[in-house]
């Protein structure tokens, strides 16, 4: 195996983690880079004396010079809750983040992988969603600074790869949860799973008839690897996600099951601009990656349920204040 130097933006947060322990896993020289805005250290203590792993705390929004021979860019907040504490924020680390990490691609001649999102795809008028579909997202709405900024992104990274031919990889990734999220992440699924297991109310925003596919974390991480090492020339846009999908109430409702929790459903106003529908078309994955999600939505969630009942939720701080 060639040893790769690899960066990780956003290599402390949910998916970064993962990310970096499969790398070292693997026998790359790993960098890890992030501010830690939702995240922690203790997220990727566990990696700190291993002599292939280097941590940087840094704000990709500004430049940094490091040679390296790839580059997976996740450095963004992406909950809801903590991508709306700083709006302008959070287009800056999309945009700016793209142009500091694309820059440093051109200059070093290293291959950077996109984390986009599902989001680009707005609320979308056809399910599921292929990557042919353009979208519908409202530029103005409150989610716009997550969404146009990816969208930005997306433009940037194929920019620089039609203007100065940058490998460049892209990949569109669908709601993904699993053990490592951090408590108050404040997304659905680790929502619902803390609201369960302490018997509280789980709030449902609008009616719950909104539907998410939700994707088990290591299958994410097994197509980013594969998206990021897969055939010359294929660079994205690729869905990256688990086709089942299910309605809010629905997930709401297996969760209390499999936790066996006497918690019930509240129902509070809908969040405005909330896609109604989101569901990956992973055809195009399935024929140019051999990817494909293998871990249930059933299984899953015992794993992620099992690592929050174990959780000390003393050694974790809210990332933005309490909405
Ligand atoms: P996360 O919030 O857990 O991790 C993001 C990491 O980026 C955090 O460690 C955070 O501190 C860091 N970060 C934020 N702004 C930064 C900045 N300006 N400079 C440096 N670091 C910064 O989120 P995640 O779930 O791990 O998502 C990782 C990436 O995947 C994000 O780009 C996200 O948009 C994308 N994505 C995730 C999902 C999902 O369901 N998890 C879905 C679609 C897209
Ligand atoms: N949601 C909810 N209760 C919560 C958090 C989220 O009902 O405590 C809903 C939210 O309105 C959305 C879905 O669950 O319809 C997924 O929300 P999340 O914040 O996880 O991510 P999104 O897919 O909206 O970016």
């Amino acid at each position: 195996m060639t040893r790769l130097r690899i960066l990780v933006t956003g290599g402390a947060g949910f998916v970064g983690a993962h990310l970096c322990r499969r790398l070292l896993a693997q026998g790359h020289d790993v960098i890890c880079l992030d501010n830690f805005f939702t995240s922690q250290k203790s997220a990727v203590a566990e990696f700190v004396g291993n002599p292939n792993f280097e941590l940087i705390r840094h704000d990709i929004t500004h430049p940094i010079w490091l040679e390296v021979d790839q580059c997976y860019n996740l450095a963004c907040p992406a909950s809801p809750v903590h991508y709306w504490h700083n709006p302008i924020k959070t287009i800056k680390t999309s945009v700016l983040g793209a142009i500091n990490v694309l820059g440093m691609a051109k200059r070093t001649n290293a291959r950077v992988l996109q984390a986009s999102t599902s989001e680009v795809y707005g609320d979308p008028a056809i399910s599921p969603q292929p990557e042919s579909y353009h979208g519908d997202v409202n530029p103005i709405g409150v989610r716009s600074c997550y969404d146009e900024g990816k969208r930005c992104a997306e433009a940037l990274f194929f920019d620089y790869h039609r203007a100065h031919n940058v490998d460049i990889r892209v990949v569109r990734i669908f709601n993904t949860y699993g053990p490592g999220m951090h408590p108050y992440d404040g997304r659905v699924v680790s929502n619902f799973i803390l609201q369960a297991l302490a018997g509280e109310d789980i709030e449902v925003h609008g009616d719950g008839s909104q539907t998410r596919s939700f994707c088990y974390v290591d299958d994410l991480v097994r197509g980013l690897m594969a998206m990021m090492n897969g055939p010359a020339g294929f660079v994205g846009p690729v869905n990256l996600g688990n086709p089942s999908e299910l309605s809010m109430v629905q997930l709401a409702e297996e969760i209390i099951r499999r936790t066996n929790s006497k918690s019930k459903l509240r129902f509070t106003p809908a969040r405005s601009d909330d896609p109604h529908q989101r569901c990956p078309d992973i055809t195009l994955a399935k024929s140019k990656l051999a990817w494909e999600p293998t871990i249930s939505l059933a299984e899953g969630l015992d794993k992620t349920i099992d690592y929050f009942a174990k959780l000390d939720l003393s050694l974790y701080k809210h990332p933005t204040q309490r909405v």
